[in-house]
């Protein structure tokens, strides 16, 4: 018997491995196995077997041992990993990196043993005291005690040129972070199975999302299905859930009556409204038929969709079932966070990016075993070891941060309809500002619509005044270098006299994004990347925001010599500068990356503000996520078109949506809540819809401009980019990519150009743009370019990399 492998290292294949017998019992799909790789051993997971090997050439070698007993993985989600693997064309290795926790929940143990004779003078310098530590060890001694006597730094290397010497043996030891022995449920009650066969991407199945099926059927598909049930939530399981439960929540019995729905159950939050009401309803038949039924909610900002979700959740478990709550930052929206954990205290699992590896596993395991029922988490938690998904929820669903852009990127959303469709859950995307993909697949009848158009505490939606900084009489108030227009400044004097809350937004952090020589020109720019250095008054320092990269303040330009160094543009460190000058006495506070990224940091800001004790706050971008601020009366938008400027088709999209939802945290409550928006372009119309509040009209435009220009929701896009440390070889790849690509006639082929961001820490970059309107041929004519390319890079440093639905643009 052969083992198809997956490790999680950043390649294409599976490994294959040959299944000791003794090991032949214990060894399934799914389970974890210690395999050889060169001189070392690594965890991977067992994709498949086989009785013959897939892979030929060369000798097979035997796997190690499995670890733990059952499938860590089950069908369902490797099946989920292999269609991620295949639709972003990302190697399957570097999915497994990404989707699960580190090492697969093991650590390694190293500990090195002195083999060579006694050390001589001949060796380096470096490794001496190393290499007298280890021989005076007769039992060796461990990694970690090496790196508390040695330091860590070069640690690594050293060993390396000592084993490489063959003067020390490495003895490897893999430790679970996990409860080995534990049974997953699927194995020890395993569920019906199911009444269709299910696969991730048979052709011409399209999934509902931007994520359509890869033409090609993938070797690993139609597989038996030995090991596990495939597949959870047809109706049937549903039922046997339910009676088990011993509850009724869908079929009829004894059904209580309240807010008019069926089978409600006690509400622990307000008493719904009719429209809460009507969408409640329309979910709880879906989840009682429990089959696939996707859903777009958009509800204006403080419609209440949270109170519905609750109640979808609550019938999710009654039924049984588990229930996932994707949020787009679950760090910048701890009290969303706490009002699920109030709300489902011991059946909530809570899914955070920086998260111990080993609490990731208590999670990974809780949740598989059933006993977390609700998890709720940002866009990894979409891979976390469901066994009876029942429910989906994407709150903010047009959020740009579901889209994963370094590593693997994929798209959290999408992985989410293409889940819930697998395992037959109820999906619900939320949002006040859909995104035009979510939209456009409502039009052909993929989603059903549900619509809340007014806030949930009777409260209007806030009144939206546009402020033209070109406009003489506004420029007239508008000292020279100030951000804050005279009507702007009135409007906070009346609010913060009334005791009242002030939020000012502006999305660009630091004190001013350039600074640069009045008599030269020259600005001083990050060494790494193709940016300007932005000015942090308080670190005291020149930052890049892309690398890092900080150097000291300076006043005289390196390129002429002249003490001439001025700052040009602005950030939030100034404007709360200029904020607390204009409103002495005020209390003001920022809250961006610079004054939250301290663990706590931002719960305190945004505590202060809640309790009144912070009147006035200024921030990015961080400030318009879902936040409820009762006694928040005005929201300034310092200027509308920062997020314009951007080199990207879906710009506009992103702009609209970011000044409806900062608006939307003004007159959330009692107090009737306004919005100034400055900017230079005040008929711009994603400007003019969003003070409107008139998602439609903006849809209308923006339609017709991705249409003509050829861009989602009509076109899908990959984005093929190319970069290298040295620039000449990029060039030369890019004559001789450019000379290759002169045939290609199906695919429309934007590049290759350099990238807007044209180098990034360090290296050069090069894009070139597939638009196609079928994922069949676009993925084809990636394909075709990556081959060619690949072809290309032979002997170079050229790393080339896929974004399929890209989102970055830079
Ligand atoms: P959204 O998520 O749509 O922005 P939330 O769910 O946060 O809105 O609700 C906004 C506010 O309205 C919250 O304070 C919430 O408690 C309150 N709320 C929700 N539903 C109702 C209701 N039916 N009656 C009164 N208040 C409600
Ligand atoms: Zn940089």
């Amino acid at each position: 018997m052969f083992a198809q492998v997956a490790l999680p290292v950043p390649l294409r294949n599976l490994f294959t491995y040959e299944v000791p017998a003794t090991l032949k019992a214990a060894c399934q799909p799914g389970c974890l196995v210690l395999v050889p790789v060169g001189p070392a051993s690594r965890v991977g997971v067992v994709w498949e077997l086989s009785d013959t090997p897939v892979w030929q050439e060369g000798t097979i070698r035997p796997l190690l041992d499995v670890l733990g007993e059952g499938p860590f993985l089950n069908a369902e989600l490797r099946r989920l990993l292999d269609w991620l693997a295949r639709y972003y064309m990302q190697p399957i290795g570097s999915v497994v990196t990404t989707a699960l926790p580190g090492h697969l929940g093991f650590h390694r143990k190293r500990r090195f043993l002195w083999q060579g004779k006694p050390v001589t003078g001949d060796l380096p310098p470096a490794l001496l005291p190393l290499a007298t530590a280890l021989q005076t060890r007769k039992g060796g001694l461990t990694e970690e005690t090496l790196a508390r006597n040695f330091g860590r730094t070069g640690l690594q290397g050293r060993l390396r040129q000592l084993l490489e010497r063959g003067l020390v043996a490495v003895e490897e030891n893999w430790q679970p972070r996990h409860r080995t022995g534990a049974t997953p449920p699927e194995v020890s009650s395993p569920l019906p199975s199911p009444t269709t066969q299910t696969g991730y991407s048979p052709v011409n199945d399209a999934p509902d999302c931007q994520g359509q099926p890869v033409n090609d059927t993938p070797d690993c598909q139609g597989q038996p299905v030995n090991d596990a049930p495939d597949c959870q939530g047809q109706p049937d399981m549903v039922r046997v859930a339910t009676a088990q439960n011993g509850q009724d929540g869908m079929n009829g019995q004894g059904r209580t009556e309240q807010n008019g729905i069926p089978g409600s159950i006690p509400e622990r939050g307000p008493p719904l409204n009719a429209g809460q009401v009507a969408c409640v309803q329309e979910l709880a038949a879906a989840l009682a038929a429990g089959i696939y039924a996707p859903f777009l909610l958009e509800g204006v900002t403080g419609s209440g969709k949270t109170e519905v979700y609750f109640q979808a959740v609550e019938r999710c478990l009654q039924q049984g079932r588990q229930a996932l709550l994707l949020v787009p930052e679950i760090a910048l929206t701890p009290q969303l966070v706490a009002r699920y954990r109030a709300r489902f205290q011991h059946t909530l699992a809570i899914f955070h990016s920086g998260m111990p590896d080993n609490k990731r596993f208590a999670y990974w395991q809780a949740i598989q075993g059933g006993e977390a029922r609700v998890v709720i988490g940002a866009r990894s938690a979409i891979f976390a070891p469901f066994v009876r998904l029942g429910l989906v929820v994407v709150d903010e669903e047009h959020d740009g941060s579901y889209k994963q852009e370094e590593g693997v990127p994929y798209h959290a959303r999408d992985m989410a309809v293409v889940r819930s469709r697998e395992v037959g859950a109820v999906l619900v995307l939320g949002s006040a500002t859909p995104s035009l993909e979510s939209l456009a697949n409502v039009e052909r009848g993929r989603y059903r619509h549900l619509t809340l158009s007014e806030r949930a505490t009777g409260a209007a939606l806030p009144h939206m005044h546009r402020v033209d900084l070109k406009d003489p009489q506004v420029r007239e108030t508008l000292a020279s270098g100030q951000l804050l227009s005279g009507v702007l400044r009135q409007a906070i004097t009346e609010e913060v006299t009334n005791g009242r809350q002030v939020l000012l937004f502006l999305n660009r952090r630091g004190y001013a994004p350039s600074l640069l020589c009045r008599r030269c020109g020259a600005a001083i720019t990050c060494p790494n990347c193709s940016v300007a250095l932005t000015l942090h008054k308080q670190r005291g320092g020149l930052l890049c925001h892309y690398c890092d990269h900080l150097r000291p303040i300076t006043d005289i330009c390196g390129v002429c010599g002249q003490m001439s160094m001025a700052h040009l543009g602005f950030g939030t460190e100034q404007l709360e500068e200029e904020t607390r000058n204009s409103f002495p006495g005020i209390r003001v506070a920022r809250m961006d990356r610079d004054t939250a990224s301290g663990s706590g940091r931002l719960e305190e800001i945004l505590e202060a503000f809640r309790t009144g004790s912070i009147q006035i706050l200024v921030g990015t971008q961080m400030v318009a996520k879902g936040h409820h601020f009762p006694n928040l009366s005005l929201v300034g938008i310092v200027l509308a078109e920062t997020s314009l400027w951007q080199p990207d088709f879906r710009s506009a999209e992103r702009t609209f949506q970011l000044v409806t939802q900062v608006a939307g945290r003004a007159g959330r409550d009692r107090i009737p809540g306004r919005v100034m928006i400055q900017t230079y372009d005040p008929a711009h119309y994603a400007l003019q819809a969003a003070a409107n509040h008139d998602l439609s009209s903006f849809v209308a435009t923006e339609k017709e401009f991705r249409r003509e220009a050829g861009y989602p929701p009509f076109r899908r896009l990959i984005l093929v980019r190319f970069s290298t440390p040295v620039q000449e070889e990029g060039e030369r790849f890019r004559r001789h990519l450019k000379e290759t690509l002169a045939g290609e006639q199906e695919a429309r082929i934007l590049g290759p150009a350099p990238a807007p961001l044209f180098k990034l820490r360090g290296w050069f970059r090069w894009h070139v743009l597939l638009k196609e309107t079928d994922t069949g041929s676009l993925h084809a004519a990636a394909r075709r370019l990556l081959t060619q390319a690949g072809k290309l890079t032979g002997g170079t440093r050229i790393r080339l990399e896929v974004d399929v639905d890209p989102y970055s643009f830079f």
